[in-house]
């Protein structure tokens, strides 16, 4: 086999493995479990499973969905979330490569598959995910970062609009820390139209949040198409709910799913504008 099929292979097989531990992340935060203790262990019976019951997808499928000891049915869910991750690695490492934008990217899309199962099942985002989010989308933008233009722009300072709008286009960091503030800044926005609309709160902070986050990995411009796209689909899929439960408008759906779902869209056919590939 080719090298370069094996790396394919391969970025699969090391998304679906951390597609498990993301299972143990979506059932445990939100119950205030620790990640790392107790080992993985059937929720029913109780026993652990051994790392050859274990194995992402495959083990599904073999034990057809049951615990291998109590036989307990367990969710679609886990096989979905190994899959996806496996899924979204591979993808991200076609498009961009053994680089640090992989590595950061990777990340930032794995969080985001976390989010959207906890917030599709308990309607809360956790600031354990969001917070440090935050933290490492601005990281990863001070690491790609042309400073040497920064340096140039700054040397060259016009106080007008357009140049400003020029200079946060041009440095990374200046437009992920932009990003961060508009994002969050725009949820509230659509939370206050929301509101007066439905006449109930839709969105939480933790949507503001993770929009804040969204905008440190990903810069000020990925805001306008996250911010359009999601509350267009949100708004199509509220319909669909509102008409099948017959015009009853107090139903309540998570918005993060669709936050994650355009974001994740962002990272392969948006415009990242990618100062420096390093490889
Ligand atoms: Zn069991």
């Amino acid at each position: 086999m080719d090298p370069n099929t094996i790396l394919l292979i391969f970025s699969f097989i090391f998304g679906a493995v951390v597609g498990s531990f993301l299972n143990v992340c979506i059932y445990r935060l939100p119950n205030d479990i620790s990640l790392v203790f107790p080992s993985s262990h059937c929720t029913s019976c109780k026993k652990p499973i051994p790392f050859y019951h274990n194995i992402p997808i495959i083990s599904y499928l073999v034990l057809g969905g049951r615990c291998y000891n109590c036989r307990e049915k367990y969710s679609w869910d886990y096989p979905l979330v190994e899959f996806l991750a496996g899924l979204l690695s591979l993808l991200l490492f076609i498009k961009y490569g053994p680089t640090i934008n992989f590595v950061f990217l990777f990340i930032f899309v794995m969080a985001l598959i976390v989010i959207t199962f906890i917030d599709l099942e308990h309607m809360i985002i956790p600031n354990v995910i969001s917070y440090p989010g935050v933290v490492v989308g601005l990281i990863y933008s001070a690491l790609i970062t042309d400073y040497d233009s920064l340096r140039f722009l700054l040397d060259n300072i016009h106080y007008n609009f357009l140049y400003i709008l020029y200079v946060l286009d041009e440095v990374r960091i200046l437009s992920s820390v932009f990003g961060a503030i508009i994002g969050a800044g725009s949820l509230l926005l659509i939370g206050f139209a929301y509101k007066n609309v439905r006449k109930m709160d839709g969105l939480g902070l933790g949507d503001v949040k993770l929009m804040a986050m969204v905008g440190a990995f990903l810069g000020w411009r990925s805001i306008i198409f996250v911010a359009l796209i999601s509350s267009l689909i949100g708004t199509i899929i509220g319909i669909g709910i509102m008409l099948r439960n017959k015009g009853d408008l107090k139903y309540a759906i998570p918005f993060g799913p669709f936050i994650s779902f355009a974001a994740t869209l962002y990272c392969f056919c948006g415009d990242l504008s990618l100062d420096y590939f390093i490889d």
